[in-house]
């Protein structure tokens, strides 16, 4: 039960004024929202606490078993009214939300930097994914394709046409508090699914301001309900929500861990599910390769996010001719990187997400040592003057050969190197860990990019392997998702609406004889 409005905002102590957050807050209508309270520890509240300072920025109610059974029921109820309106005219409405998300992009990228410590451009790049997506929607309303196909049967013809699904279940994780559900969202819309999103208990502000965004617009033009929104424990909610059979499709993002249990849930009751889980990306530099280029794209794949995406690199694989070149050019732009409160200008890595997060980065920089790797920069918590933050120094540790650490992945700032002499055992390292998200080769070799690319499959083994480009940074056009431990899903650009409709093949009989498929006879 969601009780009534009360007083929110708390000081998050610097790094955003107070008198800043209050506007920032009424631009975003989270002012007075009902969903917000007082930070504390009071019985159905979460807190959030602004990572750059520690300092807790607002309270949050939570949803129990009974809102959760009102939501989806009238996410339920909306589907039926919100699958009978045409999907181009669906497309208006999602047209429309990507108009308001531009209007509010600026402050909702604040937003997200203040909630998870992503810098001031990660943040607004973050909301501009949402309305390249929404953009993407659009056109895609009008090309729901399906297919006909040639009958072997005379005076048959055949048919195959895509449905709306229901409503999709939207579990994301803390990093990509906004971008993640409006890649599923967008789609799912024009598609005419209804959508229940259950957002991070790490990054539930963003979630609040955006979906409130989109439910504005959508009701505004005579839709509500398609856009709804659950908060809570994965224990009340979360769980819920997996095993709902009124939800067909659930689209999750988060860790390998978080996967397993939502595909086990869902294969028992024959769910849908979309897994975009863990990565533990490599980029190959083989030694023809421009560093000039590679270098400074490896240092944005490697401490982008504070290392906190899904596509971080964590493993570079170099040729052994140039390693110690690459190591001196790296470490050398490590320590220029400026460190410190995610909205200030000059700041390109901003704070972990929490403690725990800090504890595990330590934590894996000396299983690594113990392992042994040679820790060459960073590796320690950053003091940064005034800010009580998450801090840590972005780590490179050379290592002679894969260690068991470097196997895992740290949701961190933290690249393992380790060399190469031959293309073939480069990408067998890049392929010879459980997850299979992103990867890159930076090469001036036409061979050494095809061999990565090559279409037997023996090249890289994940959904995503760019040449001279980095891991990270995906553009919304594309399929996106990963094999193995990653999971398997594609989410976003591509034909990856397909999974948010259902597919129907009819055969249709325009003559005045029942004829039989394969020639059988029957009379
Ligand atoms: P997490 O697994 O702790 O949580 C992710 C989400 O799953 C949260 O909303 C959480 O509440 C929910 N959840 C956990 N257990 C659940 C359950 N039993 N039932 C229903 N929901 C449940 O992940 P995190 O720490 O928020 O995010 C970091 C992880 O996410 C990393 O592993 C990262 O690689 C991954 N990630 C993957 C992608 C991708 O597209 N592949 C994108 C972003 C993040």
């Amino acid at each position: 039960m969601i009780p009534p409005r009360g007083a929110c905002l708390a000081h998050p102590a610097s790094a955003y004024p107070h008198a800043m957050l209050s506007d920032l807050f009424s631009a975003l209508g989270l002012s007075g929202h009902p969903r917000l309270t007082a930070p504390g520890d009071a019985q159905g509240t979460v807190t959030v606490f602004n990572p750059t300072t520690g300092a807790p920025i607002a309270g949050v109610r939570l949803d129990d078993a009974d809102s959760y059974e009102r939501t989806v029921a009238s996410s339920a109820a909306a589907f039926k009214a919100w699958r009978e309106v045409p999907a181009p005219v669906r497309g208006q409405v999602v047209r429309a939300i990507g108009d308001e998300f531009r209007r509010h992009k600026d402050a909702l990228g604040d937003l997200v930097s203040l909630e998870v410590g992503k810098i001031r451009s990660e943040g607004r790049g973050e909301v501009q994914e949402t309305i390249d997506i929404a953009d993407f929607a659009v056109g895609l309303s009008r090309q729901l394709y399906g297919l006909t196909m040639p009958s072997e049967r005379a005076n048959h013809s055949m048919k195959e046409q895509w449905l709306p699904l229901g409503p999709v279940g939207v579990i994301s994780a803390f990093n990509f508090p906004n971008a993640v559900w409006a890649w599923n969202a967008m789609l799912a819309a024009v598609c005419g699914d209804t959508t229940i999103w259950k957002p991070s208990l790490l990054a539930p502000l963003t979630a609040i301001a955006s979906n409130a965004i989109a439910d504005r617009v959508a009701s505004s033009m005579g839709h509500p309900g398609v856009f709804s929104l659950v908060i809570g424990t994965d224990d009340v909610v979360g769980e819920r929500l997996i095993a709902d059979p009124r939800v067909p499709l659930i689209s999750a993002t988060g860790s390998t861990r978080m996967g397993r249990r939502v595909g086990q849930v869902l294969a028992q009751r024959f769910g849908r599910a979309l897994l975009e889980l863990g990565g533990n990306n490599a980029a190959i530099v083989h030694h023809d390769a421009d560093l000039a280029m590679a270098v400074p794209a490896i240092v944005f794949s490697a401490v982008g996010t504070a290392g906190q995406r899904c596509t971080t690199t964590r493993r570079l694989i170099v040729h052994e001719r140039i390693a110690d070149d690459v190591c001196t050019r790296l470490v050398a732009a490590y320590k220029t990187i400026r460190i410190g409160d995610p909205l200030a200008d000059a700041t390109l890595v901003g704070p972990l997400i929490n403690a725990r997060a800090v504890d595990a980065f330590l934590h894996a920089v000396e299983s690594a040592r113990s392992q042994g790797g040679t820790v060459l920069v960073g590796g320690q918590r950053a003091r940064v003057s005034g800010l009580s933050g998450h801090f840590v120094e972005p780590a490179i540790i050379r290592c002679d050969r894969p260690i068991p650490v470097s196997c895992e992945e740290t949701f961190a700032p933290i690249l393992y190197v380790f060399t190469y002499s031959d293309i073939q055992h480069a990408i067998e390292l890049n392929n010879q860990v459980p997850q299979g998200l992103s990867s890159a080769v930076f090469t001036d070799s036409l061979r050494v990019a095809e061999a990565f690319l090559s279409p037997s499959g023996s090249g890289s083994d994940c959904g995503i392997a760019n040449v001279n480009a980095g891991t990270s940074g995906a553009e919304i056009g594309g399929a996106f998702g990963g094999e193995k431990e990653t999971g398997g899903g594609r989410e976003s650009g591509s034909d990856s609406w397909k999974v948010y409709m259902r597919r129907q093949t009819s055969t249709i009989n325009w003559g005045t004889q029942v004829r039989l498929a394969q020639g059988i006879r029957f009379d």
